[in-house]
């Protein structure tokens, strides 16, 4: 569960494998709230919010994305789902779908050049690996760990 202010972190985290609930317009006490009846960890730039008493949550310092995404590997381990499942918009589960299915949705050269492809039915959105998992790698380089471990077997 991320704050009103780390909208990009919590996109991130998704495709990276944590299942991560967003509220930009939640209050203190709602996101409170949420994160004990769901059994979340609250990510936060808050320090005052941090602190509550029976809230789990990691106080986040970095300003920058890529440090953001080291400070929560480091602080929650390794994401519980493989790479690229969740919708980094609405953190829906992604479909696999073919080719001919991304066809008319996607541009002709992203078809051409790639081979697996990810649906979100909730939003209609198609995913492809590419600059997505360079980024998430750079997030997995902080438990040292390679997300070719995760993928070598759609190669
Ligand atoms: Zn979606």
């Amino acid at each position: 569960m991320a704050d009103g202010m780390l909208g990009r972190l919590a996109k991130w985290l998704r495709f990276m494998g944590y299942d991560t609930a967003y509220d930009s317009h939640a209050s203190d006490p709602e996101l409170a709230r949420r994160c004990r009846s769901e059994n979340r960890v609250l990510l936060t730039r808050d320090q005052e919010l941090a602190s509550r008493r029976g809230l789990r949550s990691l106080l986040i310092h970095a300003e920058n994305l890529q440090d953001q995404l080291r400070e929560v590997v480091v602080g929650l381990g390794r994401p519980e789902e493989p790479p690229l499942r969740r919708c980094g918009v609405c953190n829906s589960i992604l479909q696999p779908v073919d080719r001919e299915f991304v066809r008319p949705r996607a541009p002709k050269y992203i078809v051409q050049t790639h081979r697996e492809f990810r649906y979100c039915p909730a939003c209609d959105r198609i995913y492809w690996p590419g600059t997505h998992y360079q980024r998430i790698q750079e997030g997995l380089d902080a438990l040292g760990q390679s997300l070719t471990d995760h993928t070598r077997e759609d190669a």
